[in-house]
């Protein structure tokens, strides 16, 4: 049986790479970047004025003058003026610098009597005072977004600032999340007392979609072979990623695995010494499609898919890994069995900045209603039993 961290390892050496595609910039956010992303332009462009007021020249007011009339007025987007002698140029945040300017003064420093703006006796100005350099922020080609980010919200305002429409980017899986079990019964529909309301699709398909992974469509196959191969044959042909629920186990109608085996999907491994989700298999189809045949339960199959298949699709995406997160536990937990337990937690913020993890144990991987309010779960090593208050330790959030 593989370790945790064997697992990961398995699945991730396993994925084929997700294909690229452009999108335009409207639709990136949260997609991740597959190319270099570098500046246009110098930023600021020019030297950009930062208040709004009166251009001079220094040396005027560095030798007395207070007093300037003004020459003109220059806003957002006209070309710089040319300033001449001992005048002013009335200035807008966001323009150019005026040729011969080295100098703004707030319009609040000023007033203005008959055309000459005259400033406030004690004021000082410094030279090259609210004026955002050109170049001070980068210079023009400078790489300003790199391959494997995830473009967030900043990351459009660069793209577009490049100048740019469309962006490449990882293609989105096309992902199916099934659900197998005779037992269950969609909401809306009227259920007997021996059946189980089919929760674990909708929580699938939730969890892929806050991280990013909004392609993918659900469907229930009963616990029959025959209907099994036919529908997973489809599956297999109309998509990249099968999650499968349910019929991994031991059990009689755990047919899940043959039927995988049966078309031509190669089986990485079945079994991973960890609670939740133990009996998980993953392999690979005849085009590279990656299948995922997680434990029913409903908490197995939630922790499975974030630990897993998430951590899985972000490689194959090309997203760059961030570096593990930690948490310090908040209470004893003692667990015995030779597994690695993956604990569902609340965490809370300490004062000192430090994050806590208060345990918050599921009654048994079936006990789905104890998860909400849960932030993540931690990993309690295999080899250990007790763990203690304020052991560190690694921190997945949902
Ligand atoms: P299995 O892995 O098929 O043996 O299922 C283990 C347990 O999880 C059984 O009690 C199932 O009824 C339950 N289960 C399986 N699939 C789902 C589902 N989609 N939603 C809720 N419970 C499920
Ligand atoms: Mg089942």
């Amino acid at each position: 049986m593989l370790t945790v961290g064997e697992a990961n390892a398995a699945i991730l050496a396993a994925m084929p790479a997700a294909k690229q595609e452009m999108i335009s910039v409207a639709a990136a956010n949260g997609r991740v970047l597959q190319q270099a992303v570098v500046a246009e332009r110098d930023q600021p462009p020019f030297d950009r004025v930062m208040m709004d007021g009166i251009a001079i020249a220094h040396t005027e007011f560095a030798a007395g003058r207070r007093q300037f009339p003004i020459q003109a007025l220059q806003a957002a987007g006209d070309p710089a003026l040319e300033l001449q002698g001992g005048n002013c140029i009335e200035i807008m945040t966001g323009a150019s610098l005026p040729d011969g300017s080295d100098c703004i003064v707030p319009v609040e420093r000023i007033t203005v009597d008959d055309g000459i703006a005259g400033i406030e006796a004690g004021y000082v100005a410094e030279q090259r005072q609210f004026i955002h350099a050109r170049g001070s922020d980068h210079a023009k080609g400078a790489e300003l977004l790199t391959p494997g980010t995830r473009i967030s919200p900043m990351d459009i305002a660069i793209i577009a600032s490049c100048g740019l429409t469309e962006v490449a980017v990882s293609a989105a899986p096309t992902i199916r999340v099934i659900s197998t079990g005779n037992e269950l019964v969609p909401p809306g529909e009227p259920i007997a007392p021996h059946q189980i309301r089919m929760s674990n699709g909708p929580a699938l398909v939730a969890l892929l979609e806050k991280h990013g992974f909004t392609d993918s469509r659900h469907d229930h196959i009963v616990d029959d072979e025959k209907v099994l191969r036919t529908r997973i044959a489809d599956h297999l042909d109309a998509a990249n990623v099968l999650i499968l629920s349910g019929g991994v186990s031991m059990g009689k109608a755990d047919y899940v695995p043959q039927v995988l085996a049966d078309l031509g999907v190669d089986v990485v491994f079945h079994k991973i010494s960890q609670r939740p989700g133990k009996p998980m298999w993953f392999g690979i189809g005849k085009n590279g499609q990656a299948v995922f045949a997680l434990p029913g339960n409903p908490v197995s199959a939630l922790v499975c898919c974030r630990q897993y298949v998430v951590t899985a699709l972000n490689a194959a995406a090309g997203l760059r890994a961030k570096p593990p997160e930690f948490a310090s536990l908040a209470q004893e937990y003692v667990f015995k069995p030779q597994l690695t337990c993956l604990l569902p937690v609340k965490l809370v913020s300490a004062v000192g900045g430090q994050t806590l993890a208060m345990p918050a144990p599921t009654n048994t991987s079936g006990d789905f209603a104890s998860l909400s309010g849960t932030d993540g779960y931690v990993e309690l090593a295999l080899e250990s039993t007790t763990f203690k208050v304020g052991t560190g330790v690694p921190l997945h959030r949902w």
